[in-house]
């Protein structure tokens, strides 16, 4: 029996291969059996501490009501308060929501945060919606959320569908039904606010600017150059735009993107500055002047160093897997690669840098905002890239090392550091009573 059905079997869970949830427990469960960590360990890895759903009314802009259903998903917090994203999206499932928390427990224990991992979401296409019902939404949101979250307990931050904007209406709407001589530092609720009301510099490029840390820690043993690194990129959203915008700082041709709305190819290289203003205008890369439109079946056999997956879940499947053509890829975004396609690119001996390492850069400027938030200090940009910087790379020779150690994948050696980690403070904290 596989210890993902032994464990599953005694949580009283079937065991589907298909299901997102099971599919992320079951590499946490597989890394936890190099480590040999105990089982009680991997019980409490394989089922979240809470889990919440929420159903609210909304008022909407023609005077109707309609129902909207919410999710928030604490994993773990031995670490310290919980911590992860808003998604707003149509395909927001319970399931998906718990398999984005174990990924921010992950996240937050492989670099060594003082948090724990959370998710949530409205089950919405937040573009369906005006800018006051968007609003209305949020604001209710947060209220039937109520004492579930909270600057010591649990701390939302942006995801796909959410931003700055978003957070700034949950942050006042947390502190309007706050006590108010309780009210100071409250803010610090959520994370990645607008800078004019307690937000931090660098929370906006930060998952790019993390992800491009990791790069130029790790590239130079791969032997790639980045100053003469081809890459390719999927979804062009705040991370890919990012990613996009620092790598060319530096040097490197982006060749092609595929988004929502199409593929587009320039083999000279897209101009990253110019694609992020127009994909601000047009919410897509279709249509671009500066490269030409081609199928989604060119983009993944398209030969580049470097593939960097920057949208949403299982985008890389075994189709296109069989496509690719990149020595390394990247996972901007959380869990992009299904089980099945990451054997057969693994196979072909593609390296596959994984995403609790690479796209952990936005929930550490999210602690380092929670941190300015307590302190009521504001740090310069300069100080958030130096300590960014310094907890990537550190990271990074965390996974690099593990992996030589233990004689396996990156992504395995990512879970296990940050499972020696938990087991660690575990022992350490005893189990309560
Ligand atoms: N949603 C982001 C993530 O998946 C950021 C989470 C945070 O800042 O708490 O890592």
């Amino acid at each position: 029996m596989s210890i993902t059905t032994s464990v599953l079997d005694e949580l009283g869970i079937t065991c589907q291969t298909e299901n997102i949830y099971h599919q992320i427990i079951s590499a946490v469960l597989d890394a936890s059996e190099q480590l040999e960590l105990p089982r009680r360990l991997q019980l409490m890895m394989a089922q979240p501490k809470n889990e919440l759903i929420v159903h609210f009314p909304v008022r909407m802009d023609d005077g109707s009501f309609r129902l909207f259903k919410g999710y928030r998903v604490q994993h773990n917090n031995v670490l310290g308060p919980y911590k992860g994203g808003t998604r707003y999206h149509e395909d927001v499932t319970l399931d998906h929501v718990k398999a984005l928390a174990v990924l921010m427990t992950m996240k937050t224990a492989l670099i060594r945060l003082p948090f724990g991992g959370a998710k949530g979401g409205v089950k919405v296409d937040p573009y369906s919606l005006s800018e006051d019902e968007l609003m209305r939404m949020t604001r209710r949101f947060v209220s039937a959320l109520g004492a579930n979250i909270g600057p010591d307990y649990d701390i939302p931050a942006p995801d796909v569908g959410t931003n700055a904007q978003v957070m700034a209406w949950m942050a006042d709407t947390y502190e309007n039904i706050s006590e108010p001589s309780k009210r100071l530092g409250r803010a610090g609720v959520v994370t990645g606010k607008p800078l004019e009301y307690g937000g931090s510099h660098g929370r906006d490029k930060a998952t790019g600017q993390g992800a491009v840390d990791v790069l130029e820690e790790l590239l130079p043993e791969l032997n790639i150059a980045i100053d003469q690194m081809s890459y390719s990129l999927i979804g062009f959203g705040n991370v890919g735009s990012w990613t996009a915008r620092l790598l060319s700082e530096r040097g490197a041709t982006l060749k092609a993107v595929l988004d929502h709305t199409g593929a587009i190819v320039n083999e000279k290289g897209l101009d990253a500055q110019a694609l992020a203003a127009y994909v601000a205008e047009h919410r897509g890369v279709a249509g671009f002047p500066g490269g030409k439109a081609f199928s989604e079946e060119d983009f993944y056999s398209l030969p580049v160093d470097l593939l960097i997956p920057a949208a949403l879940e299982q985008m890389i499947t075994t189709e296109n897997a069989a496509l690719i053509n990149c020595r390394v890829l990247v996972e901007a975004a959380n869990a992009p690669v299904t089980p099945a396609a990451e054997r057969d690119l693994l196979n072909k001996g593609v390296t596959i840098l994984p995403a609790i390492l690479c796209s952990a850069g936005g929930v550490t400027v999210s602690y380092f905002e929670w941190k300015q938030n307590r302190q009521a200090e504001v740090w310069s940009a300069e100080e958030v890239d130096r300590q960014l910087r310094a907890k990537m790379i550190a990271a990074a020779r965390r996974v690099n090392q593990m992996a030589k150690t233990l004689r396996c994948d990156l992504r395995t050696a990512a879970y296990c550091s940050a499972l020696e980690h938990l087991n660690k403070v575990y022992n350490i904290r005893g189990i309560f009573p």
